[in-house]
């Protein structure tokens, strides 16, 4: 059985005091919770707060990004090693909006999950298609080649020890949840075509649904058979929607 997994995406947000006050209600919130993963991801000046501040909770924490590279001249870049360094346990890999905003490709996005994974972090790679894309009918194809992406170059077995997040591009930040079935006709399509490649992979990974989730809708769509959880923009810093959302995923 899969354990379901919500995950918060904090984006470029955040400060000290509103992160500590966040960070208290989710533990307090999450508290004695069972049978269900929940994790932080936050900036990166912030992960030595979010490690002091849920090590003894079973909240884990990760970034929003990493380096390709190991080490070296590469000014701004933040390495696996680093996250490492700050107890990370998950990291996003090719999320829409470094896709989109900072033209990282999916020859790029493979190899920063090969990074992430070589390191012993768990990636969370991103998936999903834009507006035009969907309305071309074209969301499949799109969705296959981002994972084609990775298990072309690492084989599919790289998955067994990653999540994947599917996030149509139009559901982000947008306000306009994709419907469950809708969500649900992809996220099957994602674990059919692993399931081709090899069936344990399948059956045993994490797809989340990001885009956004609310409190209000996310017991609809984590109850789809394929949905195995959420990757959470806006509501992961409302405190009390991020752990509805939780607590749906129970
Ligand atoms: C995201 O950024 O990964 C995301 C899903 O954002 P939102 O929940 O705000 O749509």
């Amino acid at each position: 059985m899969r354990e379901k997994l919500v995950a918060g995406n904090w984006k470029m947000n955040g400060g000290l005091a509103q992160n500590k006050a966040l960070l208290e209600a989710v533990v307090a919130g999450m508290a004695g919770v069972q049978g269900m993963g929940c994790a932080v991801c936050v900036p990166y000046p912030y992960l030595f707060q979010a490690q002091s501040s849920l090590k003894d909770s079973a909240i884990a924490w990760g970034a929003q990004n990493l380096s390709q590279h190991d080490k070296g001249a590469f000014t701004g870049e933040v390495s696996a090693a680093m996250l490492l360094d700050f107890g990370c346990k998950y990291v996003l890999v090719g999320h829409s909006e470094r896709r989109a905003i900072y033209g990282e490709d999916d020859a790029t996005v493979a190899l920063k999950f090969e990074a992430a994974q070589k390191a012993g972090l768990t990636p969370i790679l991103c998936v999903g298609e834009s507006l035009e894309e969907r309305e071309s009918g074209v969301t499949e194809a799109v969705v296959a080649r981002q994972l084609d992406a990775v298990t072309g170059k690492f084989g599919v077995a790289a998955l067994s020890k990653a999540v994947v997040a599917y996030e149509p591009v139009w559901a982000i930040g947008t306000g306009k949840t994709a419907s469950p079935e809708q969500a649900q006709a992809v996220h099957a399509f994602i674990r059919g075509k692993i399931a081709t490649q090899s069936k344990a992979v399948a059956d045993g990974l994490v797809i989340q649904y990001g885009g956004s989730v609310k409190g209000s809708n996310a017991a609809e769509l984590f109850g789809m058979p394929d949905i195995d959880g959420g990757l959470i923009g806006g509501a992961s810093l409302d405190a009390q929607e991020f752990l509805a959302i939780c607590h749906a995923a129970k």
